[in-house]
Order: structure tokens, then sequence, then C-alpha cells
């Protein structure tokens, strides 16, 4: 049984002080049936990771090499010092305005699970690959090539969310059955890459739009273990009601 995984992300938002009114409001309200977690930007991590007891604290981003010459950039000790459980990779606004390429994920995802950090690697497709019934090429190939050569017993732990980019932050959401083919086909992908137990093993996320009233139906799909959530993890009315969807 995969157990749920729910993840805010939070993008550029929040101070500090806004994180732990936020996790005050929240922390102890929680249950068993899932993982939640926020992905916080890096100013706010470690406020996070000192006040969160229940919920899971996750980086937006890491840069692969250990250290060096690269300004404005955090390495993965960085991020383990302060506690962080995950780190998105290659989210859709990341590949759009910072021209992630799947090479630099696969980077990144391998110096995580050497170092015990689990990524939550992003995959999906534009509006025009969409409407072009590219789906199924673009979401093989992101996963064939962003996890590319991982250790397969350490792969096991990885987290990928399926996010068609049309349906992040518009409030277009993808229909269930679209995003359950598609989180299957990731899933098939990934026995290809590490063999069928390794695949049942990964969680899949869906992502984009994803709210306190449409979260369940979405899960309902055999291949969809949780979402990742923009919009809706923001406040904490909003997110509580996620995690009151799942209470069952
Ligand atoms: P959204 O964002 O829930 O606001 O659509 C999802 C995401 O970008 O991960």
């Amino acid at each position: 049984m995969r157990k749920p995984i729910i993840v805010g992300n939070w993008k550029m938002n929040k101070t500090n002080a806004q994180t732990k009114e936020f996790i005050d409001a929240v922390d102890s309200k929680l249950h068993e049936h899932a993982d939640f977690g926020i992905a916080t930007p890096y100013t706010a991590l470690h406020t996070a990771t000192s006040n969160a007891k229940n919920l899971l604290v996750a980086a937006q981003n890491v840069h692969f090499e250990p250290n060096g010459a690269y300004t404005g950039e955090v390495s993965v000790e960085m991020l383990q010092e302060l506690n962080v459980q995950w780190v998105i990779l290659g989210h859709s606004e990341r590949r759009q305005y910072f021209n992630e390429t799947d090479a630099d994920i696969n980077k990144k995802a391998k110096v995580l699970l050497e170092q015990g950090i689990t990524p939550i690697v992003c995959v999906g497709e534009t509006l025009e690959e969409f409407e072009a019934n590219q789906t199924e090429d673009v979401v093989r190939r992101q996963v064939k090539e962003s996890l590319a050569d991982l250790d397969p017993q350490k792969a096991q732990t990885l987290v990928v969310a399926y996010e068609p980019v049309w349906a992040i932050g518009t409030g277009k959401s993808a229909t269930q059955e679209i995003a359950q083919n598609t989180c299957a086909i990731v899933r098939d992908e990934l026995k290809n890459l590490f063999g069928t137990e390794v695949s049942e093993a990964i969680r899949i996320q869906y992502g984009g739009s994803v709210k306190g009233n449409n979260i369940a139906e979405y899960m309902a799909g055999k291949d969809i273990d949780g979402a990742l959530v923009g919009g809706a993890s923001l406040q904490p009315e909003s997110f509580l009601e996620l995690v009151e969807a799942l209470n069952k």
C-alpha cells in the first residue's frame, strides 16, 4: 500500500512570520492517513523545520554540485543541515522560466537520493502539446530522461508529480480520467526503468488546480497517490480542507 502524499508548493510566497503562523494553525490538525508537507522558499525552511512536528518540509529546488562558484544557489548539504525531507525538482515554472532541463533534474535527483533526501520530480505537458496529442510522448520522455541511471533500490522512495502545465494556477483542472490515464503512463515508464516492484512502490501525485472539493476524486484513481497543490495550500483553511477530504 502506498501512503498518500500531499505537498503544498508555496512557490515565491510567505515570509518567516507567515510560515510560522501557517504551521501554528495547521500542524496539530493533521492525521495519519497521509503524509502532509509544505515546500517553502529557502528563506523559510529553517522556520518550517524547527516549528513543524507533523508537517514534512520540502525545498523547491537545489543545485547538484556540493559547493563552489554558483552565485545564488543552494546545495544538498545546506538543506540537510536544516532537516529538509523532500525537494521539488523540475517544476514546470522552473523548466519554463529558468530553462531547467531533464538532464539538470537527473543530476539533482541522483545527488539527493545519494544523500537520503526524497526528490519530488515534476513532469507534464504544455497546452500546445496536450492539444497536439503529445502528452504520452512528452511525459514518457521526461520520466525517462530525468530519472535515468538511478539506483533502483533508492528510486523506490521517489515521488513523481504529474502536472499538466495548462492546469497549473489556471483553475482548469484535468478531468479525473486524464489525470489517472497519464499517471498510469508515468507508472508504466517507471516500470521500464526500474522494474515492476519498484514502480509499484513509487508514489505519483497529480497537480494542477487541486482543492479540497476535488482531491478525493483524483485520489480515487488507482495510480494517483497524492497531490502537489499550489494555490489551495497557501491558506490554513484551504489546506485543512485537503486534510479533511482525506480523513476517511
Ligand atoms: P495550483 O499549482 O494548485 O495552483 O494549480 C500546482 C503547482 O504548481 O504545483
